[in-house]
């Protein structure tokens, strides 16, 4: 039920139990007291929200005790919060769907909202959201997992900083799928089975999912830690991994040589766009060469990813071509320029 307290007052709603009658002897049931009253901060704007609890009014029932009150009241805001769910959840998407600054969500809550806050209140409204985000994932995840009868998982960790926590990040392969992420102070196999495997294999219980297998890097407290707490399913080593570790060496001679290129080459192409600025501002060629230099400038910037993605044999690839391009242009336009 909701009702308008005047029309220059914040509006008030009052909130009922969904469920009229008690559980119990099926009587209806009577307004008992108010659960909570508060002025909270919807995208409609300030409401005095109220909700009512009732109880069952027969003292001789079972179900006497037992409050009724609204469900639909409880999901207008986190507890102890005064901004609503939907700002909260608006300042979340605007945030992390629409990657907008701290400052720009400020200026809509106080432009389009008409509030007073201060940039402090952004970053709680963005923490806010991250917690609900998190509490709806078991949900999201269980849904998922319905459609599987198999699992087979991928356990990564990542550490940017060495003796900084480790970040490991469980994911069902099949439906890239995120389970768990949790930030680790130490990546031991006991750690590793109590705060990774052991609530996965709770979630296979619960979901009926067998394992078909388990993908990893080859790092040794993983593999006891699988070979312990899930024996007998297959543990394969990451396919990824396993190319950049036997592609090392190439991408450290490949990365060496890009180095020696690069250093080699900048020196002469400074030199060379020191020729070029020196030229008259009409000769024809100026534009021309300027472009050239510009290309050889960005292929320097090239860089690689292992295990394939070689730099230094792009940078090589590169030069080679723009070095015929330049052959051709001497050759047709009677270009004469020395450039290295
Ligand atoms: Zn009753």
């Amino acid at each position: 039920m909701q009702g308008l307290d005047g029309l220059n007052k914040v509006p008030r709603h009052s909130y009922l139990p969904e469920k009229s009658l008690c559980l119990i002897c099926r009587t209806p049931v009577k307004r008992s007291h108010i659960l909570w009253r508060k002025e909270l901060i919807l995208l409609t704007g300030p409401v005095e929200a109220i909700s009512w609890a009732y109880r069952c009014p027969d003292p001789a029932c079972a179900g006497a005790e037992k409050v009724h009150f609204s469900a639909e009241a409880e999901t207008l805001h986190l507890k102890h919060r005064r901004f609503g769910r939907d700002v909260v959840v608006h300042v979340g998407y605007r945030r992390f769907w629409y990657h907008q600054t701290m400052y720009e969500i400020h200026e809509w809550l106080i432009r389009d909202l008409g509030l007073t806050v201060s940039d402090r209140h952004v970053l709680n409204l963005i923490a806010d959201f991250l917690a609900l985000l998190r509490a709806a994932q078991p949900a999201k995840v269980r849904a998922q997992l319905k459609l599987l009868k198999q699992l087979i998982v991928g356990l990564d960790g990542m550490q940017p900083e060495k003796g900084n926590t480790c970040l490991y990040i469980v994911r069902e392969l099949q439906l890239d799928l995120t389970l768990l992420a949790e930030n680790l102070d130490d990546s031991s196999d006991a750690t590793l089975r109590a705060r990774l495997l052991q609530p996965l294999k709770a979630l296979a219980e619960e979901m009926g999912l067998s394992w078909h297998g388990v993908v990893s890097d080859a790092q040794e407290s993983i593999r006891t830690a699988v070979s312990k707490e899930l024996p007998g399913v297959p543990h394969q080593a990451c396919q990824s991994h396993c190319l950049r570790k036997a592609g090392d060496l190439t991408f450290q001679a490949d990365r060496n040589m890009k180095k020696r290129l690069k250093a080699s080459f900048r020196q002469r192409l400074r030199r060379v766009e020191q020729r070029i600025e020196r030229l008259p501002e009409a000769d024809p060629f100026r534009p021309v060469l300027a472009d050239y230099a510009d290309a050889m400038r960005t292929t320097l910037l090239e860089g690689g990813v292992a295990p394939f993605a070689l730099g230094g044999m792009r940078v090589f690839d590169d030069l080679t071509a723009l070095a015929a391009s330049l052959t051709r242009c001497q050759e047709k336009g009677g270009m004469c320029f020395c450039v290295v």
